[in-house]
């Protein structure tokens, strides 16, 4: 094993469909690992890998490097740990990809609209990694599919706390996964959706009519389908959620990870013609702990403001006055029916709009800046259904000279006055 770059090196070779699987450390002070494919061909969660080429992943990184055909591969630095899987589900998952395959072929002979796909399951069962794939495996035939993320504890396209979809064009990248431009975010508020579900199962509902508006006037959105991913929690609340979605998208495939119970249930409660499929997780798939799902979700506002990798963003900070802005938080908290004004129910308070006066304890919150027109409030839609155009962190609250200090990633002024709350905080510790 020679030492590259001054880098502990060491070689992989990969019979065919088997795979790498490799962890970076986490902590700032991990020590990256690179990946360089040296010969045959190899996929990262369905993108292609290209010879030659270093492929850098940072602390925490989970990574499978997988090939249908054989392959060897250099690894340099030292990942936690990094051995070789024969034992892979990936035949079902890209047989799964095939049947997708099929109806969307369908659906363009008969001028129908393709499959519509949501993947359930608890946490860590690999969700995200099987949507990726998915989606990966549809571009590189040419489909245009669409992301739905319903998981608002860790979205992979806005920050937390938010529900989004986004039109996939090309495969993501090995390193950053998909891009992420003009994706459709609406702002939930929270890392769960019991905080608020009426608010949850009504912005499902959003993003599923937008998604049908858009296959109406663009074929080859409605031929490709969507790939919904959703939440981990699979009981109760969470499970008719995830009900409702099958409903208000009309999902024609469900995808349960590992999970033989949901799995029964969905097939019990969901239409006939809605084909259920239970899938093993893979080996693979980490179970990350509490604290690695927080730091995640801290990361993905930083990388918001911050940048990425190659990519650095400045983001700006200036003082706002109250009086410019209009602050709410969505959802009065819940009081006993009784008391409930007349006419109205518990869905309307959880869907209200609170208007908030900041206070101290607004420091660090993470605020949606909707893109509803200043001055359009209470027209058409409420503000809850409205997308949002970006985020702000408020980093300072001076009550007395009614101003607070925000940072956001374009320079002043905010491009619209109403603010949404979100329970997420975000300390600045640049
Ligand atoms: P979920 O969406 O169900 O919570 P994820 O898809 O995010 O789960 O997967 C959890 C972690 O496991 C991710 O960091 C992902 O990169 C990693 N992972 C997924 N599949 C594999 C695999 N085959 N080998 C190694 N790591 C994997």
């Amino acid at each position: 094993d020679a030492p590259a770059n001054g880098k502990d090196c060491t070689r992989f070779d990969l019979e065919k469909e088997t795979e790498l699987r490799f962890e970076v450390e986490s902590g700032e002070a991990a020590e990256q690992v690179e990946l360089e494919l040296l010969s045959g061909l190899a996929e990262v969660f369905g993108s292609e890998l290209n010879r030659n080429k270093k492929y850098v992943f940072g602390p925490g990184s989970k990574i499978a490097v997988f090939t249908w055909q054989g392959c060897s591969v250099n690894l340099h630095g030292k990942p936690e740990v990094a051995y070789v899987s024969k034992d892979t589900p990936m035949l079902l998952y890209l047989n799964t990809h095939a049947a997708l395959e099929q109806m969307r072929k369908q659906a363009e002979r008969e001028n129908e609209r393709g499959p519509r796909v949501m993947v359930v399951g608890p946490t860590d069962v690999g969700k995200s990694t099987v949507c990726r794939m998915l989606l990966n495996y549809a571009v590189r035939v040419g489909r245009r599919p669409t992301l739905v993320e319903l998981d608002v504890g860790q979205s992979g396209v806005s920050v937390p706390g938010t529900v989004s979809a986004l039109c996939i064009e090309r495969p993501a990248d090995v390193e950053e996964g998909f891009s992420v431009q003009a994706p459709l975010v609406y702002h939930f508020g929270s890392t769960t959706p019991g905080t608020n579900i009426k608010l949850y199962n009504k912005l499902t509902s959003c993003l599923a009519e937008m998604f049908s508006q858009r296959c109406e006037v663009n074929r080859k959105a409605s031929v490709g389908g969507c790939i919904i991913n959703t939440c981990g929690w699979v009981k109760g609340s969470g499970y008719q959620a995830l009900v409702h979605c099958a409903s208000t998208f009309q999902v024609d495939v469900v995808l349960v990870l590992d999970h033989e119970r949901l799995y029964n249930e969905l097939k019990r409660d969901l239409p006939h013609f809605v084909r259920v499929v239970l899938l093993p997780k893979s080996g693979g798939v980490v179970e990350r702990s509490k604290e690695c799902r927080r730091d995640t979700r801290d990361e993905k506002i930083r990388e918001y403001f911050y940048g990425f990798r190659g990519v650095s963003y400045y983001p700006f900070s200036y003082e706002v006055r109250f009086s410019d802005v209009r602050i709410y938080k969505i959802g009065a908290p819940s009081i006993p029916d009784s008391c409930l004004p007349l006419g109205m129910s518990q869905d309307d308070t959880q869907l209200k709009l609170v208007p908030v006066t900041p206070g101290r304890d607004l420091t660090y919150h993470v605020l949606s800046v909707s893109s509803v027109d200043d001055g359009d409030e209470g027209a058409r839609k409420s503000i809850v259904e409205i997308p949002v155009c970006g985020f702000i962190v408020v980093t300072f609250v001076d009550t007395q000279t009614q101003v607070m200090k925000v940072l956001s990633p374009a320079p002043r002024p905010l491009p619209r006055h109403t603010l949404l709350i979100m329970d997420i905080r975000f300390m600045d510790m640049k």
